[in-house]
C-alpha cells in the first residue's frame, strides 16, 4: 500500500503538466490546484480501499474532469421528458419566445422601466404589466411582486399584522417547498384563526369567528390536492357577501391562477382571477410561472383602494420585480390578449396538444431508436399538468417505452448526459413523453438517448 502511495505524483510535480499549465491559463491556479488536491485525495482514498494508484493518464482526465465542471454554471438547461408541465424542480414554465426576446432586450439595453418617455418624467415600474392585467382579468388595479408566496405573505401583513385572519381547516395546505398556509400567516405577523372541518366549513362558521379584531377573511385554494366524498365549502360568493357584511376585507389565494378555461381540453375547471373578482373578492393572488405560462411572479389584482393601499406599504419596495421578469411577463400577457395563448405560450401549447401530434412524434423517435438497436414502442400513458395544480388530473398521451436491462442505470445516464435527460420510469420502461419535449429540445433528445444507450452498454 504504502507503494502505491509513493507512486503517486505530488502537487508540484502535476502543476508542472503541459495540460493542467493550459488550463491554469486559462481558469486561474486556485482553480486547477483545488482540482489536483482533490483528484489527489480520491485516489489516496482508493488506495486505502485497497486499490491501486490510477494511471498517470486516468488521474489526469480526474483532474481535467473537476476543473470543467468548477467552471460550468451548476444552472443548466434540462430537457423535460417526464410529461409533467409544470415541474417545480425543472423551473416551472418555460418561457415564449416573444417572452425570450423581451427579456434579452431589457437585459442588454437600457430601458424605460421607470421612465415615462411622453411626459419625459420619471414613471413606475408597475405600469408595465398593471393595464394588462387588469383589462385579461377584469380587475380593478393589480401589483405585482416576486412570487405567490410573496403576495400571500404582503397582503397579510398590509391588512391583517396584529389581526384575526380567518381560515377554513379545510384549507390549511401545504403547497410544497415549505409553503404552508399557517407558516405564512405566522411570519405576517397575523393571527390565524381556524374555522370548519377538514372536509366541511360553512358561512356561519366563518361568520361566529368574526370579531373586531378580525383582519381579514383568507380563502386558500388547495391546489394540490382534493378532497372527495362528505364535503362542504364556503363559495367565493358567500365568502364576499359576509366580507361586505362585516366590512372585512376577503382575499382569494387561488396559486395557479388560470387566464384561459382549462376545462377545454379535459381537464377540471382551473378557478380563474376574474371569477374571484366577480364574485367580488377584494384582492387575488396567483403565480406568474404556473399555469399563467411566464416567469415567476406573484399577481395581485383586486380593489383600487386596497392596490393602492399595498402600493404605499414599506414592504412593496423589498418584493420589487426585476426589468427582466416585467419585461417577460408583459410579453407572456400580450399572448393572451393577442388571442394567441394557445399557440405561442408553451405550457398552453403543451396543453393543447392533439393525441395525434404526440403519437406522430413519438412515432418517429420509436422507429429511428428501434432502428438504432434499442427497445422502444409506442404506448398509451398520461401526463400531468403539475405546479401545483390540477390535482389528480391527465391529459392521455402517447410515449415512447423504452425496454432497457436496467431503467435505473439507464436514467441515471440519461441524467447524466449534456443536457441532462429527465424521464419517467413506469412498469420498468423508461417513459418518454413528448408533450414536454420542445421543438427545439428534440435533436437533443434523439442524441441523447442514442449516446445513453451506448454507454450503458460499454
Ligand atoms: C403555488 C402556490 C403558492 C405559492 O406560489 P409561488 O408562485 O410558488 O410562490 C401559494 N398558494 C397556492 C395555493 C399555490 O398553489
Amino acid at each position: 500500500m504504502s507503494q502505491a502511495f509513493r507512486a503517486l505524483p505530488s502537487v508540484d510535480d502535476l502543476l508542472q503538466n503541459h495540460t493542467l499549465r493550459g488550463y491554469e491559463r486559462r481558469v486561474g491556479r486556485a482553480v486547477v490546484v483545488d482540482a489536483v488536491r482533490a483528484a489527489l485525495d480520491d485516489a489516496r482514498a482508493g488506495i486505502r480501499a485497497g486499490g491501486d494508484a490510477p494511471m498517470p493518464a486516468l488521474l489526469l482526465d480526474a483532474i481535467t474532469e473537476r476543473i470543467e465542471s468548477s467552471v460550468r454554471p451548476t444552472l443548466r438547461r434540462v430537457i423535460n421528458a417526464t410529461g409533467v408541465i409544470l415541474h417545480t424542480n425543472l423551473g416551472r414554465a418555460p418561457l415564449s419566445q416573444d417572452a425570450i426576446e423581451a427579456l434579452q432586450d431589457a437585459a442588454a439595453s437600457y430601458s424605460n422601466l421607470e421612465y415615462d418617455l411622453a411626459k419625459g418624467a420619471r414613471g413606475s415600474r408597475y405600469t408595465h404589466a398593471e393595464d394588462l392585467i387588469k383589462r385579461l382579468t377584469g380587475a380593478e388595479a393589480a401589483l405585482v411582486v416576486n412570487n405567490n408566496a410573496a403576495a400571500v405573505m404582503f397582503v397579510l401583513r398590509a391588512f391583517a399584522e396584529n389581526r384575526e385572519v380567518i381560515v377554513s381547516r379545510g384549507q390549511l395546505v401545504e403547497i410544497g417547498g415549505g409553503f404552508r398556509v399557517p407558516d405564512v400567516l405566522s411570519q405576517s405577523g397575523a393571527r390565524m384563526v381556524e374555522v370548519g372541518t377538514t372536509n366541511r366549513t360553512r358561512a356561519a362558521d366563518y361568520e361566529t369567528a368574526i370579531t373586531p379584531h378580525t383582519g381579514l377573511l383568507l380563502r386558500v385554494h388547495p391546489s394540490n390536492f382534493r378532497v372527495i366524498g362528505f364535503t362542504e365549502e364556503v363559495s367565493p360568493d358567500e365568502l364576499a357577501a359576509l366580507g361586505r357584511k362585516h366590512k372585512l376585507p376577503v382575499v382569494d389565494d387561488l396559486g395557479s391562477g388560470a387566464l384561459l378555461d382549462t376545462s377545454i381540453y379535459g381537464l377540471m375547471h382551473e378557478p380563474m382571477p376574474s371569477e374571484s373578482l366577480d364574485a367580488g373578492a377584494d384582492l387575488v393572488t396567483f403565480s406568474g410561472d404556473k399555469l399563467l405560462g411566464g416567469p415567476q411572479a406573484g399577481i395581485i389584482v383586486g380593489k383600487q383602494e386596497a392596490i393602492v393601499r399595498l402600493k404605499k406599504h414599506p414592504l412593496v419596495r423589498a418584493l420589487r420585480v426585476d426589468k427582466l421578469t416585467l419585461a417577460a411577463l408583459q410579453a407572456t400577457l400580450l399572448h393572451y390578449l393577442k388571442n394567441e395563448a394557445t399557440q405561442k405560450i408553451p405550457v398552453w401549447q403543451m396543453i393543447s396538444a392533439t393525441p395525434q401530434t404526440l403519437q406522430t412524434r413519438a412515432e418517429v423517435w420509436g422507429e429511428r431508436w428501434n432502428k438504432f438497436g434499442l427497445d422502444a414502442q409506442i404506448v398509451d400513458s398520461v401526463s400531468t399538468v403539475g405546479g401545483g395544480s390540477l390535482p389528480g388530473e391527465t391529459l392521455p398521451t402517447r410515449a415512447v417505452a423504452l425496454t432497457v436491462p436496467s431503467p435505473d442505470t439507464f436514467s441515471a445516464q440519461l441524467r447524466a448526459n449534456s443536457p441532462p435527460i429527465m424521464a419517467r420510469i413506469e412498469n420498468d420502461r423508461v417513459m418518454i413523453d413528448p408533450r414536454t419535449i420542445q421543438p427545439h429540445d428534440e435533436s437533443l433528445l434523439l442524441e441523447g438517448i442514442e449516446r445513453a444507450s451506448r454507454l450503458v452498454k460499454t
